[in-house]
């Protein structure tokens, strides 16, 4: 079934005629589009996608599946102006990516027609990854595995978390990354207590532990990786905790796959780090979905009921962070199979002593 029919399943399935996509990665995930403004408005017969005069050309290239607009107006208004939702009585709005003077200007420009927002709405379809989809995802990793073994013998004493985060976006975007999937944690010592220390001047001394995590974007999908490594060797503390976060990550890994809820896969990793007496210090998610979006559906959280579909691209990042001493983070990218999963990441994981 086209993605397009799948919008229009979900839409029938809540006893609406159209939807209004106007999320971008929504968009580029539906009919191909991969440019910063659009709406895609599928209906139960048609689909039309209204763009800016910036994205003329390009729109025209991408977009096969849906007529491509080009007013020389507000996107909206367009819709409403030329009839583009047909004789729909009932329009959804994706309730989590439109503003709500956005929902205010579509009901006054659409008096006739409900504008009901709804939250949520693809994010089973846009999980559930196609082969072509991984492909993009494994070759984005395999950017981020390349840079990992490119900038280890930078991890010295004397450079700076600066220093290491330019190398860094350096490399991904010379090995073909068309952007960052975000900015790059570099932590040493201390700082990598903190989950989302961002990089400063500081410099790595010897007997530090410094956390990296990082990821690239290539063709539309992103990579995300953690390693941790020693310079020099470590606080013995820091290598217990060390192997206990490796085995909590592979307690994860151990039970991930399809129809597994996300809270169970958190579970088992949470447990480890309880056993051994480190709970408190891990105190966020096991990790997140992956794909056009840095992060997307799925949540691996204590929280989360939701049910890991095949294909699915997830990290699985357990943590141990002791506020003023040091923090260790493992986060591998694997896909969710039938049975089991498939791990993209190929970066060691053994303790490296730098
Ligand atoms: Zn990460
Ligand atoms: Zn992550």
């Amino acid at each position: 079934m086209s993605r397009l029919d799948r919008i229009r399943r979900l839409v029938a399935g809540l006893d609406a005629d159209a939807l209004l996509v106007t999320f971008l990665p929504d968009v580029r995930w539906a009919v191909g589009f991969t440019g910063s403004n659009g709406v895609l408005v599928v209906t139960r017969d048609a689909a039309h996608f209204v763009t800016d005069g910036r994205y003329a050309v390009q729109a025209r290239q991408e977009v096969a599946e849906a007529e491509v607009h080009v007013p020389g107006y507000r996107l909206f208004e367009h819709v409403a102006e030329e009839g583009l939702l047909g004789d729909a009585e009932a329009v959804l709005v994706q309730a989590d990516h439109l503003t709500v003077a956005d929902l205010e200007r579509l009901r006054l420009l659409l008096p006739d027609v409900k504008v009901q927002p709804v939250a949520d709405l693809l994010v089973e379809e846009v999980a559930a990854k196609s082969e072509p989809e991984i492909d993009a995802i494994r070759a984005a990793q395999a950017v981020t595995d390349a840079v990992f073994e490119e900038i280890l013998p930078y991890v010295q004493p004397g450079m700076s978390e600066l220093d290491l985060a330019a190398e860094i976006v350096y490399q991904h975007l010379k090995r073909g990354c068309e952007r960052m999937a975000f900015e790059p944690i570099v932590a040493s010592g201390a700082r990598a207590a903190l989950p989302h220390a961002r990089p400063t001047s500081r410099t790595i001394r010897p007997g530090e532990l410094v956390l990296i995590d990082m990821g690239g974007v290539r063709d539309g999908y992103a990579s995300d990786m953690t390693r941790t490594v020693a310079v020099g060797e470590p606080d013995p503390e820091a290598r217990t905790v060390y192997g206990v976060v490796l085995d909590a990550q592979q307690a994860a890994l151990d039970v991930l796959a399809a129809g597994k809820t996300g809270r169970e896969i958190d579970q088992a990793a949470r447990a480890v780090i309880a056993a051994a007496g480190y709970g408190e210090a891990f105190a966020h998610s096991l990790g997140h979905g992956i794909g056009l979006q840095t992060h997307e559906w799925p949540r691996l959280s204590s929280r989360v009921e939701d049910v890991l579909p095949a294909g699915a691209a997830v990290t699985i990042e357990p943590g141990v962070y002791l506020p003023d001493r040091f923090g260790v983070r493992i986060e591998d990218l694997a896909v969710v199979r039938e049975g089991g999963h498939e791990n993209l990441t190929a970066s060691p994981k053994t303790l490296l002593v730098l």
